[in-house]
């Protein structure tokens, strides 16, 4: 039999951009770190995928069925880890590659945790309560056979939250005959959730600029002070972004502007960021926020300010719009949101990019503590999580820092080295089977 070349990556997973910008990422860090061939080819496909159909009664009685996949990348460190995305555009590719970053970023952070993800071909803003209670039920027992406390655990991802996360607990330990809340993360506090999950991402966003805006100062290179004089804007206002504005407004910074699907506020003075989530609780958007000019997605992009998180999703900083963007630190709070090209412009720009791996494994950090915490049925308080969370996340910061001075490459081959480093060891200790 011929060699393998290790550079060939079958047609099935990679259709998606997503997919394809991990793959040449892992090349460039596999090259920069010359890591062992057989290693580099292993790594760019998933170990295990599986395609469902999920079959729901809608509320006008007909019935629809949905693509689901749940996709494990590796699982050489420990059980799978990853979220379940629900989103229109969602496919296999797409969650394969995210199931890929997954697996780096719990190896950079140091879990004993592998790399997988999920996902429903669905709008989930299209469905009712109802609907997306029996989509989640049903998407459960279609993949229960591969998930498990101690084989694959899923957590809440775009379009889901802790509501989904307790329809699967509970659809999983219905189908088990007795309560088993380790086979998700990210679950309601009152079913063994975790205190500070929820704000996690956002918060290890914000700890990672922290730690940015002080390498760059300890440098001596041109960075953000972090006080009044500080501007930022942060792309995609959910899950992640909300938190990361509060968080970072309460630093005493100015948050000039926010976006989401429905559009983007602007003030130069800073946003109000505590009082437009309080008018988002009357109004459930904060279109029509009154202190604030209307925006769209692409002038936030191009907002003169020093710090940009972009924290919706992936692909938004492209080659097209790079020229536009001004930031001097982007802080990746999505998975993914900066393409290949667009990132070799900002390199070379001197931007100080925080990179996907890094900046939002605080969601997966505080999922490997709740799963702890499940584990030994002994809850910690929500001070004891985020001391816990910032330790991890300056220790990956450092590791991520000295691996770029190491082989003098950019940030984000760094954070994938440092990843790959580690899982590499494990993998050749544990050997090819058979
Ligand atoms: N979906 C999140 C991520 O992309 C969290 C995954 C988890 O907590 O398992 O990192």
């Amino acid at each position: 039999m011929s060699e393998n070349t290790g550079t060939l990556t079958s047609h099935l997973w990679s259709s998606s951009d997503l997919y394809r910008n991990a793959v040449l990422e892992l090349q460039e860090a596999a090259e920069t770190m010359k890591l062992d061939p057989n290693i580099a080819s292993r790594l760019q496909v998933p170990k295990r995928a599986m395609i469902v159909s999920v079959p729901i009664r809608l509320d006008n009685g007909s019935i629809r069925v949905f693509e689901g996949y749940r996709v494990q990348h590796n699982m050489t460190l420990g059980p799978g880890k990853g979220g379940i995305r629900f989103h229109p555009e969602v496919n296999l590719s797409e969650v394969a590659g995210l199931a890929m970053l997954m697996t780096f970023k719990c190896s950079l952070v140091g879990l004993p945790l592998g790399g997988a993800k999920g996902g429903v071909r669905v709008d989930p803003n299209q469905l009712s309560r109802q609907e997306a209670q029996a989509l989640t039920r049903r998407y459960t027992t279609e993949i229960n056979m591969i998930i498990g406390p101690d084989k694959d655990i899923p957590a809440p991802d775009i379009g889901t939250d802790a509501q989904h996360m307790a329809w699967m607990m509970d659809t999983y330990s219905q189908e088990k005959g007795f309560a088993i809340p380790g086979v998700v993360t990210g679950k309601p506090i009152e079913i063994g959730g975790s205190l500070g999950r929820a704000e996690s991402t956002g918060r290890g966003v914000v700890y990672t600029i922290q730690h940015a805006a002080k390498h760059l100062k300890d440098t001596g290179k041109p960075g953000p002070k972090m006080d009044g004089s500080t501007t930022v804007a942060v792309h995609g206002f959910g899950k992640v972004g909300a938190v990361a504005a509060l968080e970072i407004h309460q630093l005493g910074t100015k948050v000039v502007a926010i976006s989401d699907v429905h559009g983007g506020l602007y003030n130069k003075n800073g946003l109000n960021i505590p009082d437009i989530l309080s008018f988002m609780g009357k109004n459930r958007t904060f279109v029509g926020y009154p202190e604030a000019e209307a925006i769209t997605n692409e002038e936030l992009l191009a907002t003169p300010v020093d710090i940009l998180i972009p924290a919706a999703i992936d692909g938004v900083i492209t080659a097209e719009n790079v020229g536009r963007v001004k930031a001097t630190i982007i802080a990746e709070g999505a998975n993914g949101p900066i393409t290949l090209p667009a990132l070799k412009q900002l390199e070379e720009r001197g931007c100080f990019i925080i990179p996907d791996i890094l900046c939002n494994a605080g969601g997966v950090i505080v999922s490997y503590f709740e799963w702890v915490q499940g584990i030994q049925n002994f809850f910690w308080s929500e001070r004891e999580v985020n001391a816990k969370l910032a330790e991890v996340m300056e220790n990956a910061f450092k590791k991520v820092i000295d691996v770029r001075s190491h082989y003098n490459c950019g940030m984000k081959t760094a954070a994938l080295i440092a990843g790959v480093d580690r899982l590499n060891r494990a993998m050749l200790l544990r050997g090819l089977f058979p």
